[in-house]
């Protein structure tokens, strides 16, 4: 009955992958907070909800003009809240992208910090920080600490880490790829970057699609508060967004090319579970006696292609074929390498052609 209901979970974000097999059809843009009970951060009086909301408009805006396949659904467009209690605003948040059929959500928010030289851009994605970062974070962060799922709760944290490991082979790559694809953007613009952080987020947790939240300043730093609080400033950001998302479509639909067509519909899509209707789950064990190994995954397809495939670009020939549960079934990897370290030296090059490339494990 237990791993009945953990499987029932893992199917539906393996069915989740749908989202990214029929493309990128719908975006949806979060800005973050907002009503009088969530401002989020407050400086100079310059609330982080309108911030966000300005930026969110933009974004919007640059989609609806440039990418007309593309429809935008936004969770707000005036300064409201969902709920007076937070956990409930932000599943609320994420309803909307189920409803409407998210391909892609892009929560937008403004960061603060006690230490008012630090400055700079952060996209988070959904996993796990280590223990020593986590206390470092939760010392010196000041406005998301309510946003994060519990990890100190024991049950907690054994469901979310079991739904992270199962994100790996689903469409977290895809998150990853979205999240890597924005901070270069940022970059290129000359922003510090602080670079793509994995964290525990509710809102993140609740969307069942590519999901990331970027941080777009500090608003505790005044040269980065001037620039998120200006019309040239946000116009900038949005612009940077919106071509990550450009690319990030390029990339998928490179990606649907090859699959050739739609994953099959599930018959039934389930509710993503809460984490307290999860409680009983518990994570399957692996095998004491596998060696885990390293490879980098270049892409994934619903059918199985030759590994000399021209899309394989300068990999032909050079992949194997791992086969996983999820609907893009098929994994494209480069290399078997006894140390994440030596895979870690490897994959910029593989990025050059393969942007969504990252490292994966697996038992030999
Ligand atoms: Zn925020």
């Amino acid at each position: 009955m237990v791993l009945v209901a953990l499987f029932a979970l893992f199917s539906y974000n393996g069915f989740g992958a749908e989202n990214v097999a029929q493309g990128v059809k719908v975006v949806v843009i979060d800005a973050g907070h907002g009503g009088s009970r969530f401002p989020g951060a407050g400086y100079n009086g310059f609330a982080e909800k309108n911030i966000n909301l300005q930026v969110a408009l933009k974004l919007g805006a640059l989609i609806e003009k440039n990418l007309p396949d593309v429809k935008v659904v936004y969770t707000r467009t005036t300064d409201k809240m969902f709920s007076s209690v937070l956990s409930e605003d932000l599943q609320a948040r994420a309803d909307i992208a189920h409803r409407n059929s998210g391909d892609l959500f892009i929560s937008i928010h403004a960061n603060a910090h006690r230490n008012s030289e630090v400055r700079g851009v952060e996209t988070l994605i959904m996993g796990e920080t280590s223990m020593e970062q986590r206390v470092n974070q939760n010392a010196l962060y000041i406005n998301n600490k309510e946003e994060l799922l519990d990890m100190s709760d024991q049950k907690t944290a054994t469901i979310v880490r079991a739904y992270i490991q199962n994100l790996q082979f689903t469409y977290g790559e895809y998150s990853e790829m979205m999240a890597r694809l924005v901070q270069e953007e940022y970059v290129k613009l000359g922003y510090n970057n602080r670079g793509v952080r994995r964290q525990p987020l509710k809102v993140l947790y609740a969307t069942d699609m590519p999901s990331i939240l970027t941080e777009i300043g500090f608003m505790s730093n005044p040269a980065d508060l001037k620039h998120i609080t200006s019309e040239k400033g946000q116009k900038e950001i949005a612009g940077a967004i919106f071509r990550a998302v450009k690319r990030y479509v390029e990339n998928v639909n490179r990606a649907l090319l090859i699959d050739g067509g739609a994953a099959p519909a599930p018959a039934v899509k389930p509710q993503q579970p809460k984490v307290q209707e999860k409680e009983q789950a518990q994570p399957k064990q692996k095998p004491q006696t596998t060696v885990k190994r390293y490879a980098i995954q270049l892409m994934a397809s619903v059918k199985k292609i030759p590994t000399d495939h021209p899309e394989l670009k300068s990999y032909r020939g050079k992949v194997w074929v791992l086969e996983s549960g999820s609907t893009l079934k098929y994994k494209y990897c480069y290399g078997d390498f006894a140390d994440k370290a030596v895979a870690q030296t490897q994959i910029e090059a593989v990025r050059k052609e393969f942007p969504q490339a990252f490292i994966i494990t697996y038992d030999k």
